[in-house]
């Protein structure tokens, strides 16, 4: 039967997205990864995880949902499901991006199922893999924004989004009979948000009957302003909303002229904060300093050498504390201790622990008021990652599409209302997309 088949395995009430769309023999799937809750997470570090039994206990445990020929006759063990060799589906995976809530089930597929990363989302893989901070890895394919591809009767194209991990991606999917964009996780205020917003220009252009849209920041639980003030279309940085550069600008003018030692604390997945980070410190005449495996993950992302600290260095850094910048991680925070007694302005860029209300962000909070130092947050991780509502409402209707498929927020519900129809899928069922409608099959 040819028709262009939807599945929300996962995403419409939350993140960590599974998505499959299939047409005759040929599968989609876009994304793979676990849900993010950070206050009930089971494989939190402490929890041994069973290797030889990583599939059936992720299955068991709802970590991954359960798709049909996906997993390898080998891993199901007696679990009673339809194993790849069963499967008569030709499937490929495409990932959006490198944050784990996306792609962190990606060890658990049969490894002869192909799996689909931006170029240089592949490099920060092989790079986080290297240096310890990612605890699996699989061999990946690689594409490059705007480079089309086929997959049987399904063309598929990659374009560029503006969320902080490298190589940021969403997908316009074209079937014989239907047009469908999943954005992946979007955001217009980052460094690159023009040419975040120049994607749309193109995407107006095609005829997309379905859009699924990262919708986190409609959840007033995510967003660190009240959603429903901010959910006409509007192109600009409203009053309350913080960019990016913002935060730099934050960060600059409270180093400038200051006599004590700067520190952040960023997530080894958003190399390009890194960068800024450099840049900032040049601007400040400050030295900055990585530890190993961001250094690391530097010179393979972007060819750049950075010093990394050294116990001679700490005295020299004690003696002269304006003129460093150290970043600085959750797991190493003890490194601080180095610097009892002298001054410090600590900055928390989104790094582990990404949010507020968990143990660790109380830790992080005790050690930085015990060394006296000045906390400063920004909004916060949901925020600064995704797209301000009404810029998400811009999108929408800048995109035009049939009807729209809220993804990657806990109230799809209050997704602000457009020309495009809004559809709340169920996730446990096929949905037959057709003239831009969605069924229940
Ligand atoms: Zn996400």
């Amino acid at each position: 039967m040819n028709d262009t088949i939807l599945h929300f395995y996962r995403g419409t009430k939350g993140m960590g997205i599974v998505i499959s769309l299939t047409y005759g023999h040929e599968r989609i799937i876009l994304d793979f990864g676990a849900p993010f809750s950070p206050l009930s997470e089971i494989y939190d570090g402490t929890v041994r995880i069973r290797n030889e039994n990583k599939v059936t206990d992720a299955l068991s445990i709802g970590r991954i949902p359960e798709v049909p020929g996906v997993f390898s006759i080998e891993d199901l063990k007696d679990y009673p499901f339809l194993s790849y060799e069963e499967c008569d589906l030709n499937t490929a995976v495409f990932i959006s991006h490198l944050h784990l809530d996306h792609m962190s089930e990606i060890d658990k597929l049969a490894p002869e199922i192909p799996v689909y990363i931006h170029e240089d989302g592949i490099k920060l893989y092989e790079a986080l893999y290297h240096t310890g901070l990612q605890e699996n890895f699989r061999s990946c394919h690689s594409f490059s924004y705007q480079k089309q591809m086929q997959i049987g009767k399904i063309c598929i194209t990659p374009f560029f989004s503006d969320h902080p991990c490298p190589g940021s991606s969403g997908f316009l999917l074209k079937t014989p009979d239907a047009t469908v964009y999943y954005s992946g996780d979007i955001r217009f205020h980052g460094m690159k948000a023009e040419e975040a917003f120049s994607v749309l220009d193109d995407l107006e252009k095609e005829k997309i009957d379905l859009l699924i849209v990262d919708a986190t920041t409609t959840s007033p639980s995510e967003f660190h302003l009240d959603p429903s003030l901010y959910s006409f279309p509007s192109k600009h940085l409203l009053p309350g909303s913080v960019s990016e550069q913002n935060i730099y600008d934050h960060i600059f003018s409270t180093l400038k002229g200051y006599d004590g030692i700067g520190v952040f604390n960023q997530y080894e997945r958003d190399t390009s904060m890194m960068k800024h980070m450099i840049e900032l410190g040049k601007k400040l005449d400050r030295n900055v300093f990585f530890e190993p495996e961001f250094a690391y993950i530097l010179k393979q992302m972007h060819g750049i050498e950075v010093p990394v600290l050294n116990e001679a260095d700490i005295k020299e850094i004690r003696k002269h504390p304006s003129k460093y910048l150290l970043q600085n991680s959750y797991r190493n925070i003890l490194a601080l201790s180095d610097f009892d007694g002298i001054e410090g302005e600590y900055y928390h860029l989104f790094g582990e622990p990404l949010v507020e209300g968990t143990k660790n962000w109380n830790v992080m909070r005790n050690v930085v008021e015990k060394l006296h130092w000045r906390f400063h947050s920004f909004s916060n991780l949901y925020s600064f990652s995704h797209a301000y509502p009404n810029q998400l409402a811009y999108m929408i209707e800048k995109i035009g599409a049939k009807s729209v498929v809220a993804v990657h927020s806990k109230h799809p519900e209050n997704l602000p209302s457009s020309k495009s129809d809004q559809f709340f899928p169920r996730e446990d069922k096929d949905h037959l997309l057709k003239n831009g409608e969605l069924t229940e099959i």
